[in-house]
């Protein structure tokens, strides 16, 4: 192998620069950034100046402290304690329910599959778990780092878990049944009453994954909204994981894993004590831990509060509301599903999607693109927050001019060769050389992604699944280099 010539990186300045100038650069990079606004519909979930000033205050109250040691920080332990206590109560939990504070929903994710695996270890070494195909990604990645094994359910037609289905999925190596409230994608709440019913059966454990949904939908419930049970308050229900940094508004990094009861919370912990330095145990996965996100969390939820909460969760409803209607006006969109919360998700059999997104794009606002995925087709997902409140009109104007400009894109007579050529790739093959002449014949200059994202999504929507995975792997790999 030659060696490479150094690449030009960015070296520390031999003197530090003044405060105000590095202030000055942050703020200029991240001028390309999304925006942080009522423009966009993914990714931020924001209260208002007031909340964000507070969380920002006690951020930076606690960025010394160290999570990794709640003995020698009473604070920390207190302030976890009490958002678990309150998660608890507000998931119908009894004084048996223990949890912990986590870095976001996918570590609350990993920590319960964890648990449930190793709760079942002295039994089957080669674990399974079954799951809707709605469930979230994060399923599969704890699957991969674990070592368990996913067996991914249709949905019906209405995109809610099948539990007959699932029931017929179970064998004697599944340790972990799956279901969401509600499913990132089309925002709808499985039938978790009965998919307890069945963990009760078998002798299951049952995770409720409610990141998105936890924390609004009791409050939705206490506004008169029909929503089905999902929490403690059903018996087979084992653990729910629910995020802080979602609909409870707080800074990101802040989730919450809670178990039933303590028996089945040990098997998330870690200790070793076989090193020459202090004995470790680790509750979550990090170990060194900032206290900043904790501190936030604790201080937003007790300023808004519950009447705060519940206005917040009043705003959503009616925007959410809002937008359904608006949808109905426009005869080339539909509604997929039936949303249960706040989360929307439109298809379309007339015009590509994907050409949609970007038009959107080009009119100042981000939707997020949802590829097709066995009975649930492609489709555009919105996330409704409090941010939203005023733009329904603006966004449904531009909607339907956005369809018109969609329907008048023909698509990139290069994709169909293109699909053909990547299609035939190994996906376990996939060299960096091949890939980078990939990009370069969709007309992509290095790494740099095209303002119009229509054509490159057209084609992960078209490609076998695993290809899609390497594909991505590809990109980000180059993504994350020097130089770029
Ligand atoms: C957001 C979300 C997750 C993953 O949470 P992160 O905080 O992004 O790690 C898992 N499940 C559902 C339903 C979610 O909405």
């Amino acid at each position: 192998m030659p060696t490479s010539s150094p690449i030009e990186a960015p070296a520390l300045p031999a003197q530090g620069l003044p405060a105000a100038e590095i202030l000055e650069r942050l703020a200029s990079y991240r001028s390309h950034d999304l925006a942080c606004d009522e423009r966009t519909w993914a990714y931020v979930y924001d209260a208002g100046q007031e909340v964000r000033e507070l969380a920002r205050q006690a951020s930076a109250m606690f960025l010394s402290e160290n999570g990794l040691d709640p003995t020698a920080f009473p604070s920390l332990l207190r302030f976890e304690n009490e958002l678990v206590a309150l998660g608890a109560a507000h998931l119908g939990g009894d004084a048996e329910v223990v949890g912990n504070f986590t870095s976001g929903g996918t570590e609350s994710i990993l920590l319960a599959v964890k648990a449930a695996r190793d709760r079942a270890r002295s039994e089957i070494t080669q674990p399974e778990m079954v799951l809707p195909t709605t469930a979230h990604a994060a399923f599969h990645k704890a699957a991969h780092y674990f070592g368990l094994k996913t067996v991914s359910v249709d949905v019906d037609a209405s995109f809610r878990a099948d539990p007959p289905a699932m029931r017929a999925a179970i064998n004697e190596r599944t340790v972990l049944l799956v279901g969401s409230a509600a499913s990132y994608a089309h925002g709808v709440v499985d039938p978790i009453e009965e998919l307890a019913a069945i963990a009760v059966e078998h002798d299951l454990w049952l995770h409720v994954d409610a990141c998105i949904g936890g924390f609004l939908l009791p409050y939705l419930a206490r506004l008169g909204q029909e929503v089905p049970a999902f929490d403690f308050r059903l018996p087979g229900v084992c653990s729910i994981s629910m995020d802080l940094h979602k609909y409870a508004y707080t800074p990101k990094g802040a989730s919450l894993i809670l178990y039933r009861n303590k028996e089945l919370r040990r098997h998330q912990f870690f200790a070793c004590a076989d090193w020459t330095g202090y004995a470790l145990v680790n509750a979550t996965v990090q170990s060194t831990k900032s206290a900043a996100p904790l501190a936030a969390a604790w201080a937003v939820v007790h300023h808004l509060g519950d009447a705060g909460y519940l206005r917040l969760a009043r705003s959503v409803r009616d925007t959410t509301r809002q937008i359904l209607a608006g949808l109905e006006e426009l005869p080339d969109l539909r509604v997929l599903g039936a949303p249960d919360m706040s989360l929307i998700a439109f298809g379309s059999d007339s015009i590509n999607l994907f050409a949609l997104v970007d038009a959107m794009k080009a009119r100042g606002w981000h939707l997020q693109p949802q590829l097709a995925f066995r009975n649930a087709p492609s489709s555009v997902h919105l996330t409704v927050t409090a941010a939203h409140e005023r733009c329904v009109p603006a966004l449904i104007a531009d909607l339907r001019a956005s369809v018109e400009e969609a329907r008048e894109q023909v698509d990139n007579p290069m994709l169909a060769g293109l699909a053909a050529a990547v299609a035939g790739i190994d996906p376990e093959g996939l060299e960096p050389e091949a890939f980078l002449e990939l990009l370069a014949a969709a007309g992509l200059q290095g790494t740099a992604l095209p303002e119009r994202m229509a054509d490159v999504h057209s084609i992960l929507n078209a490609l076998p699944k695993p290809l899609v995975e390497a594909l991505l792997v590809a990109y980000f790999n180059e993504l994350y280099a020097g130089g770029n």
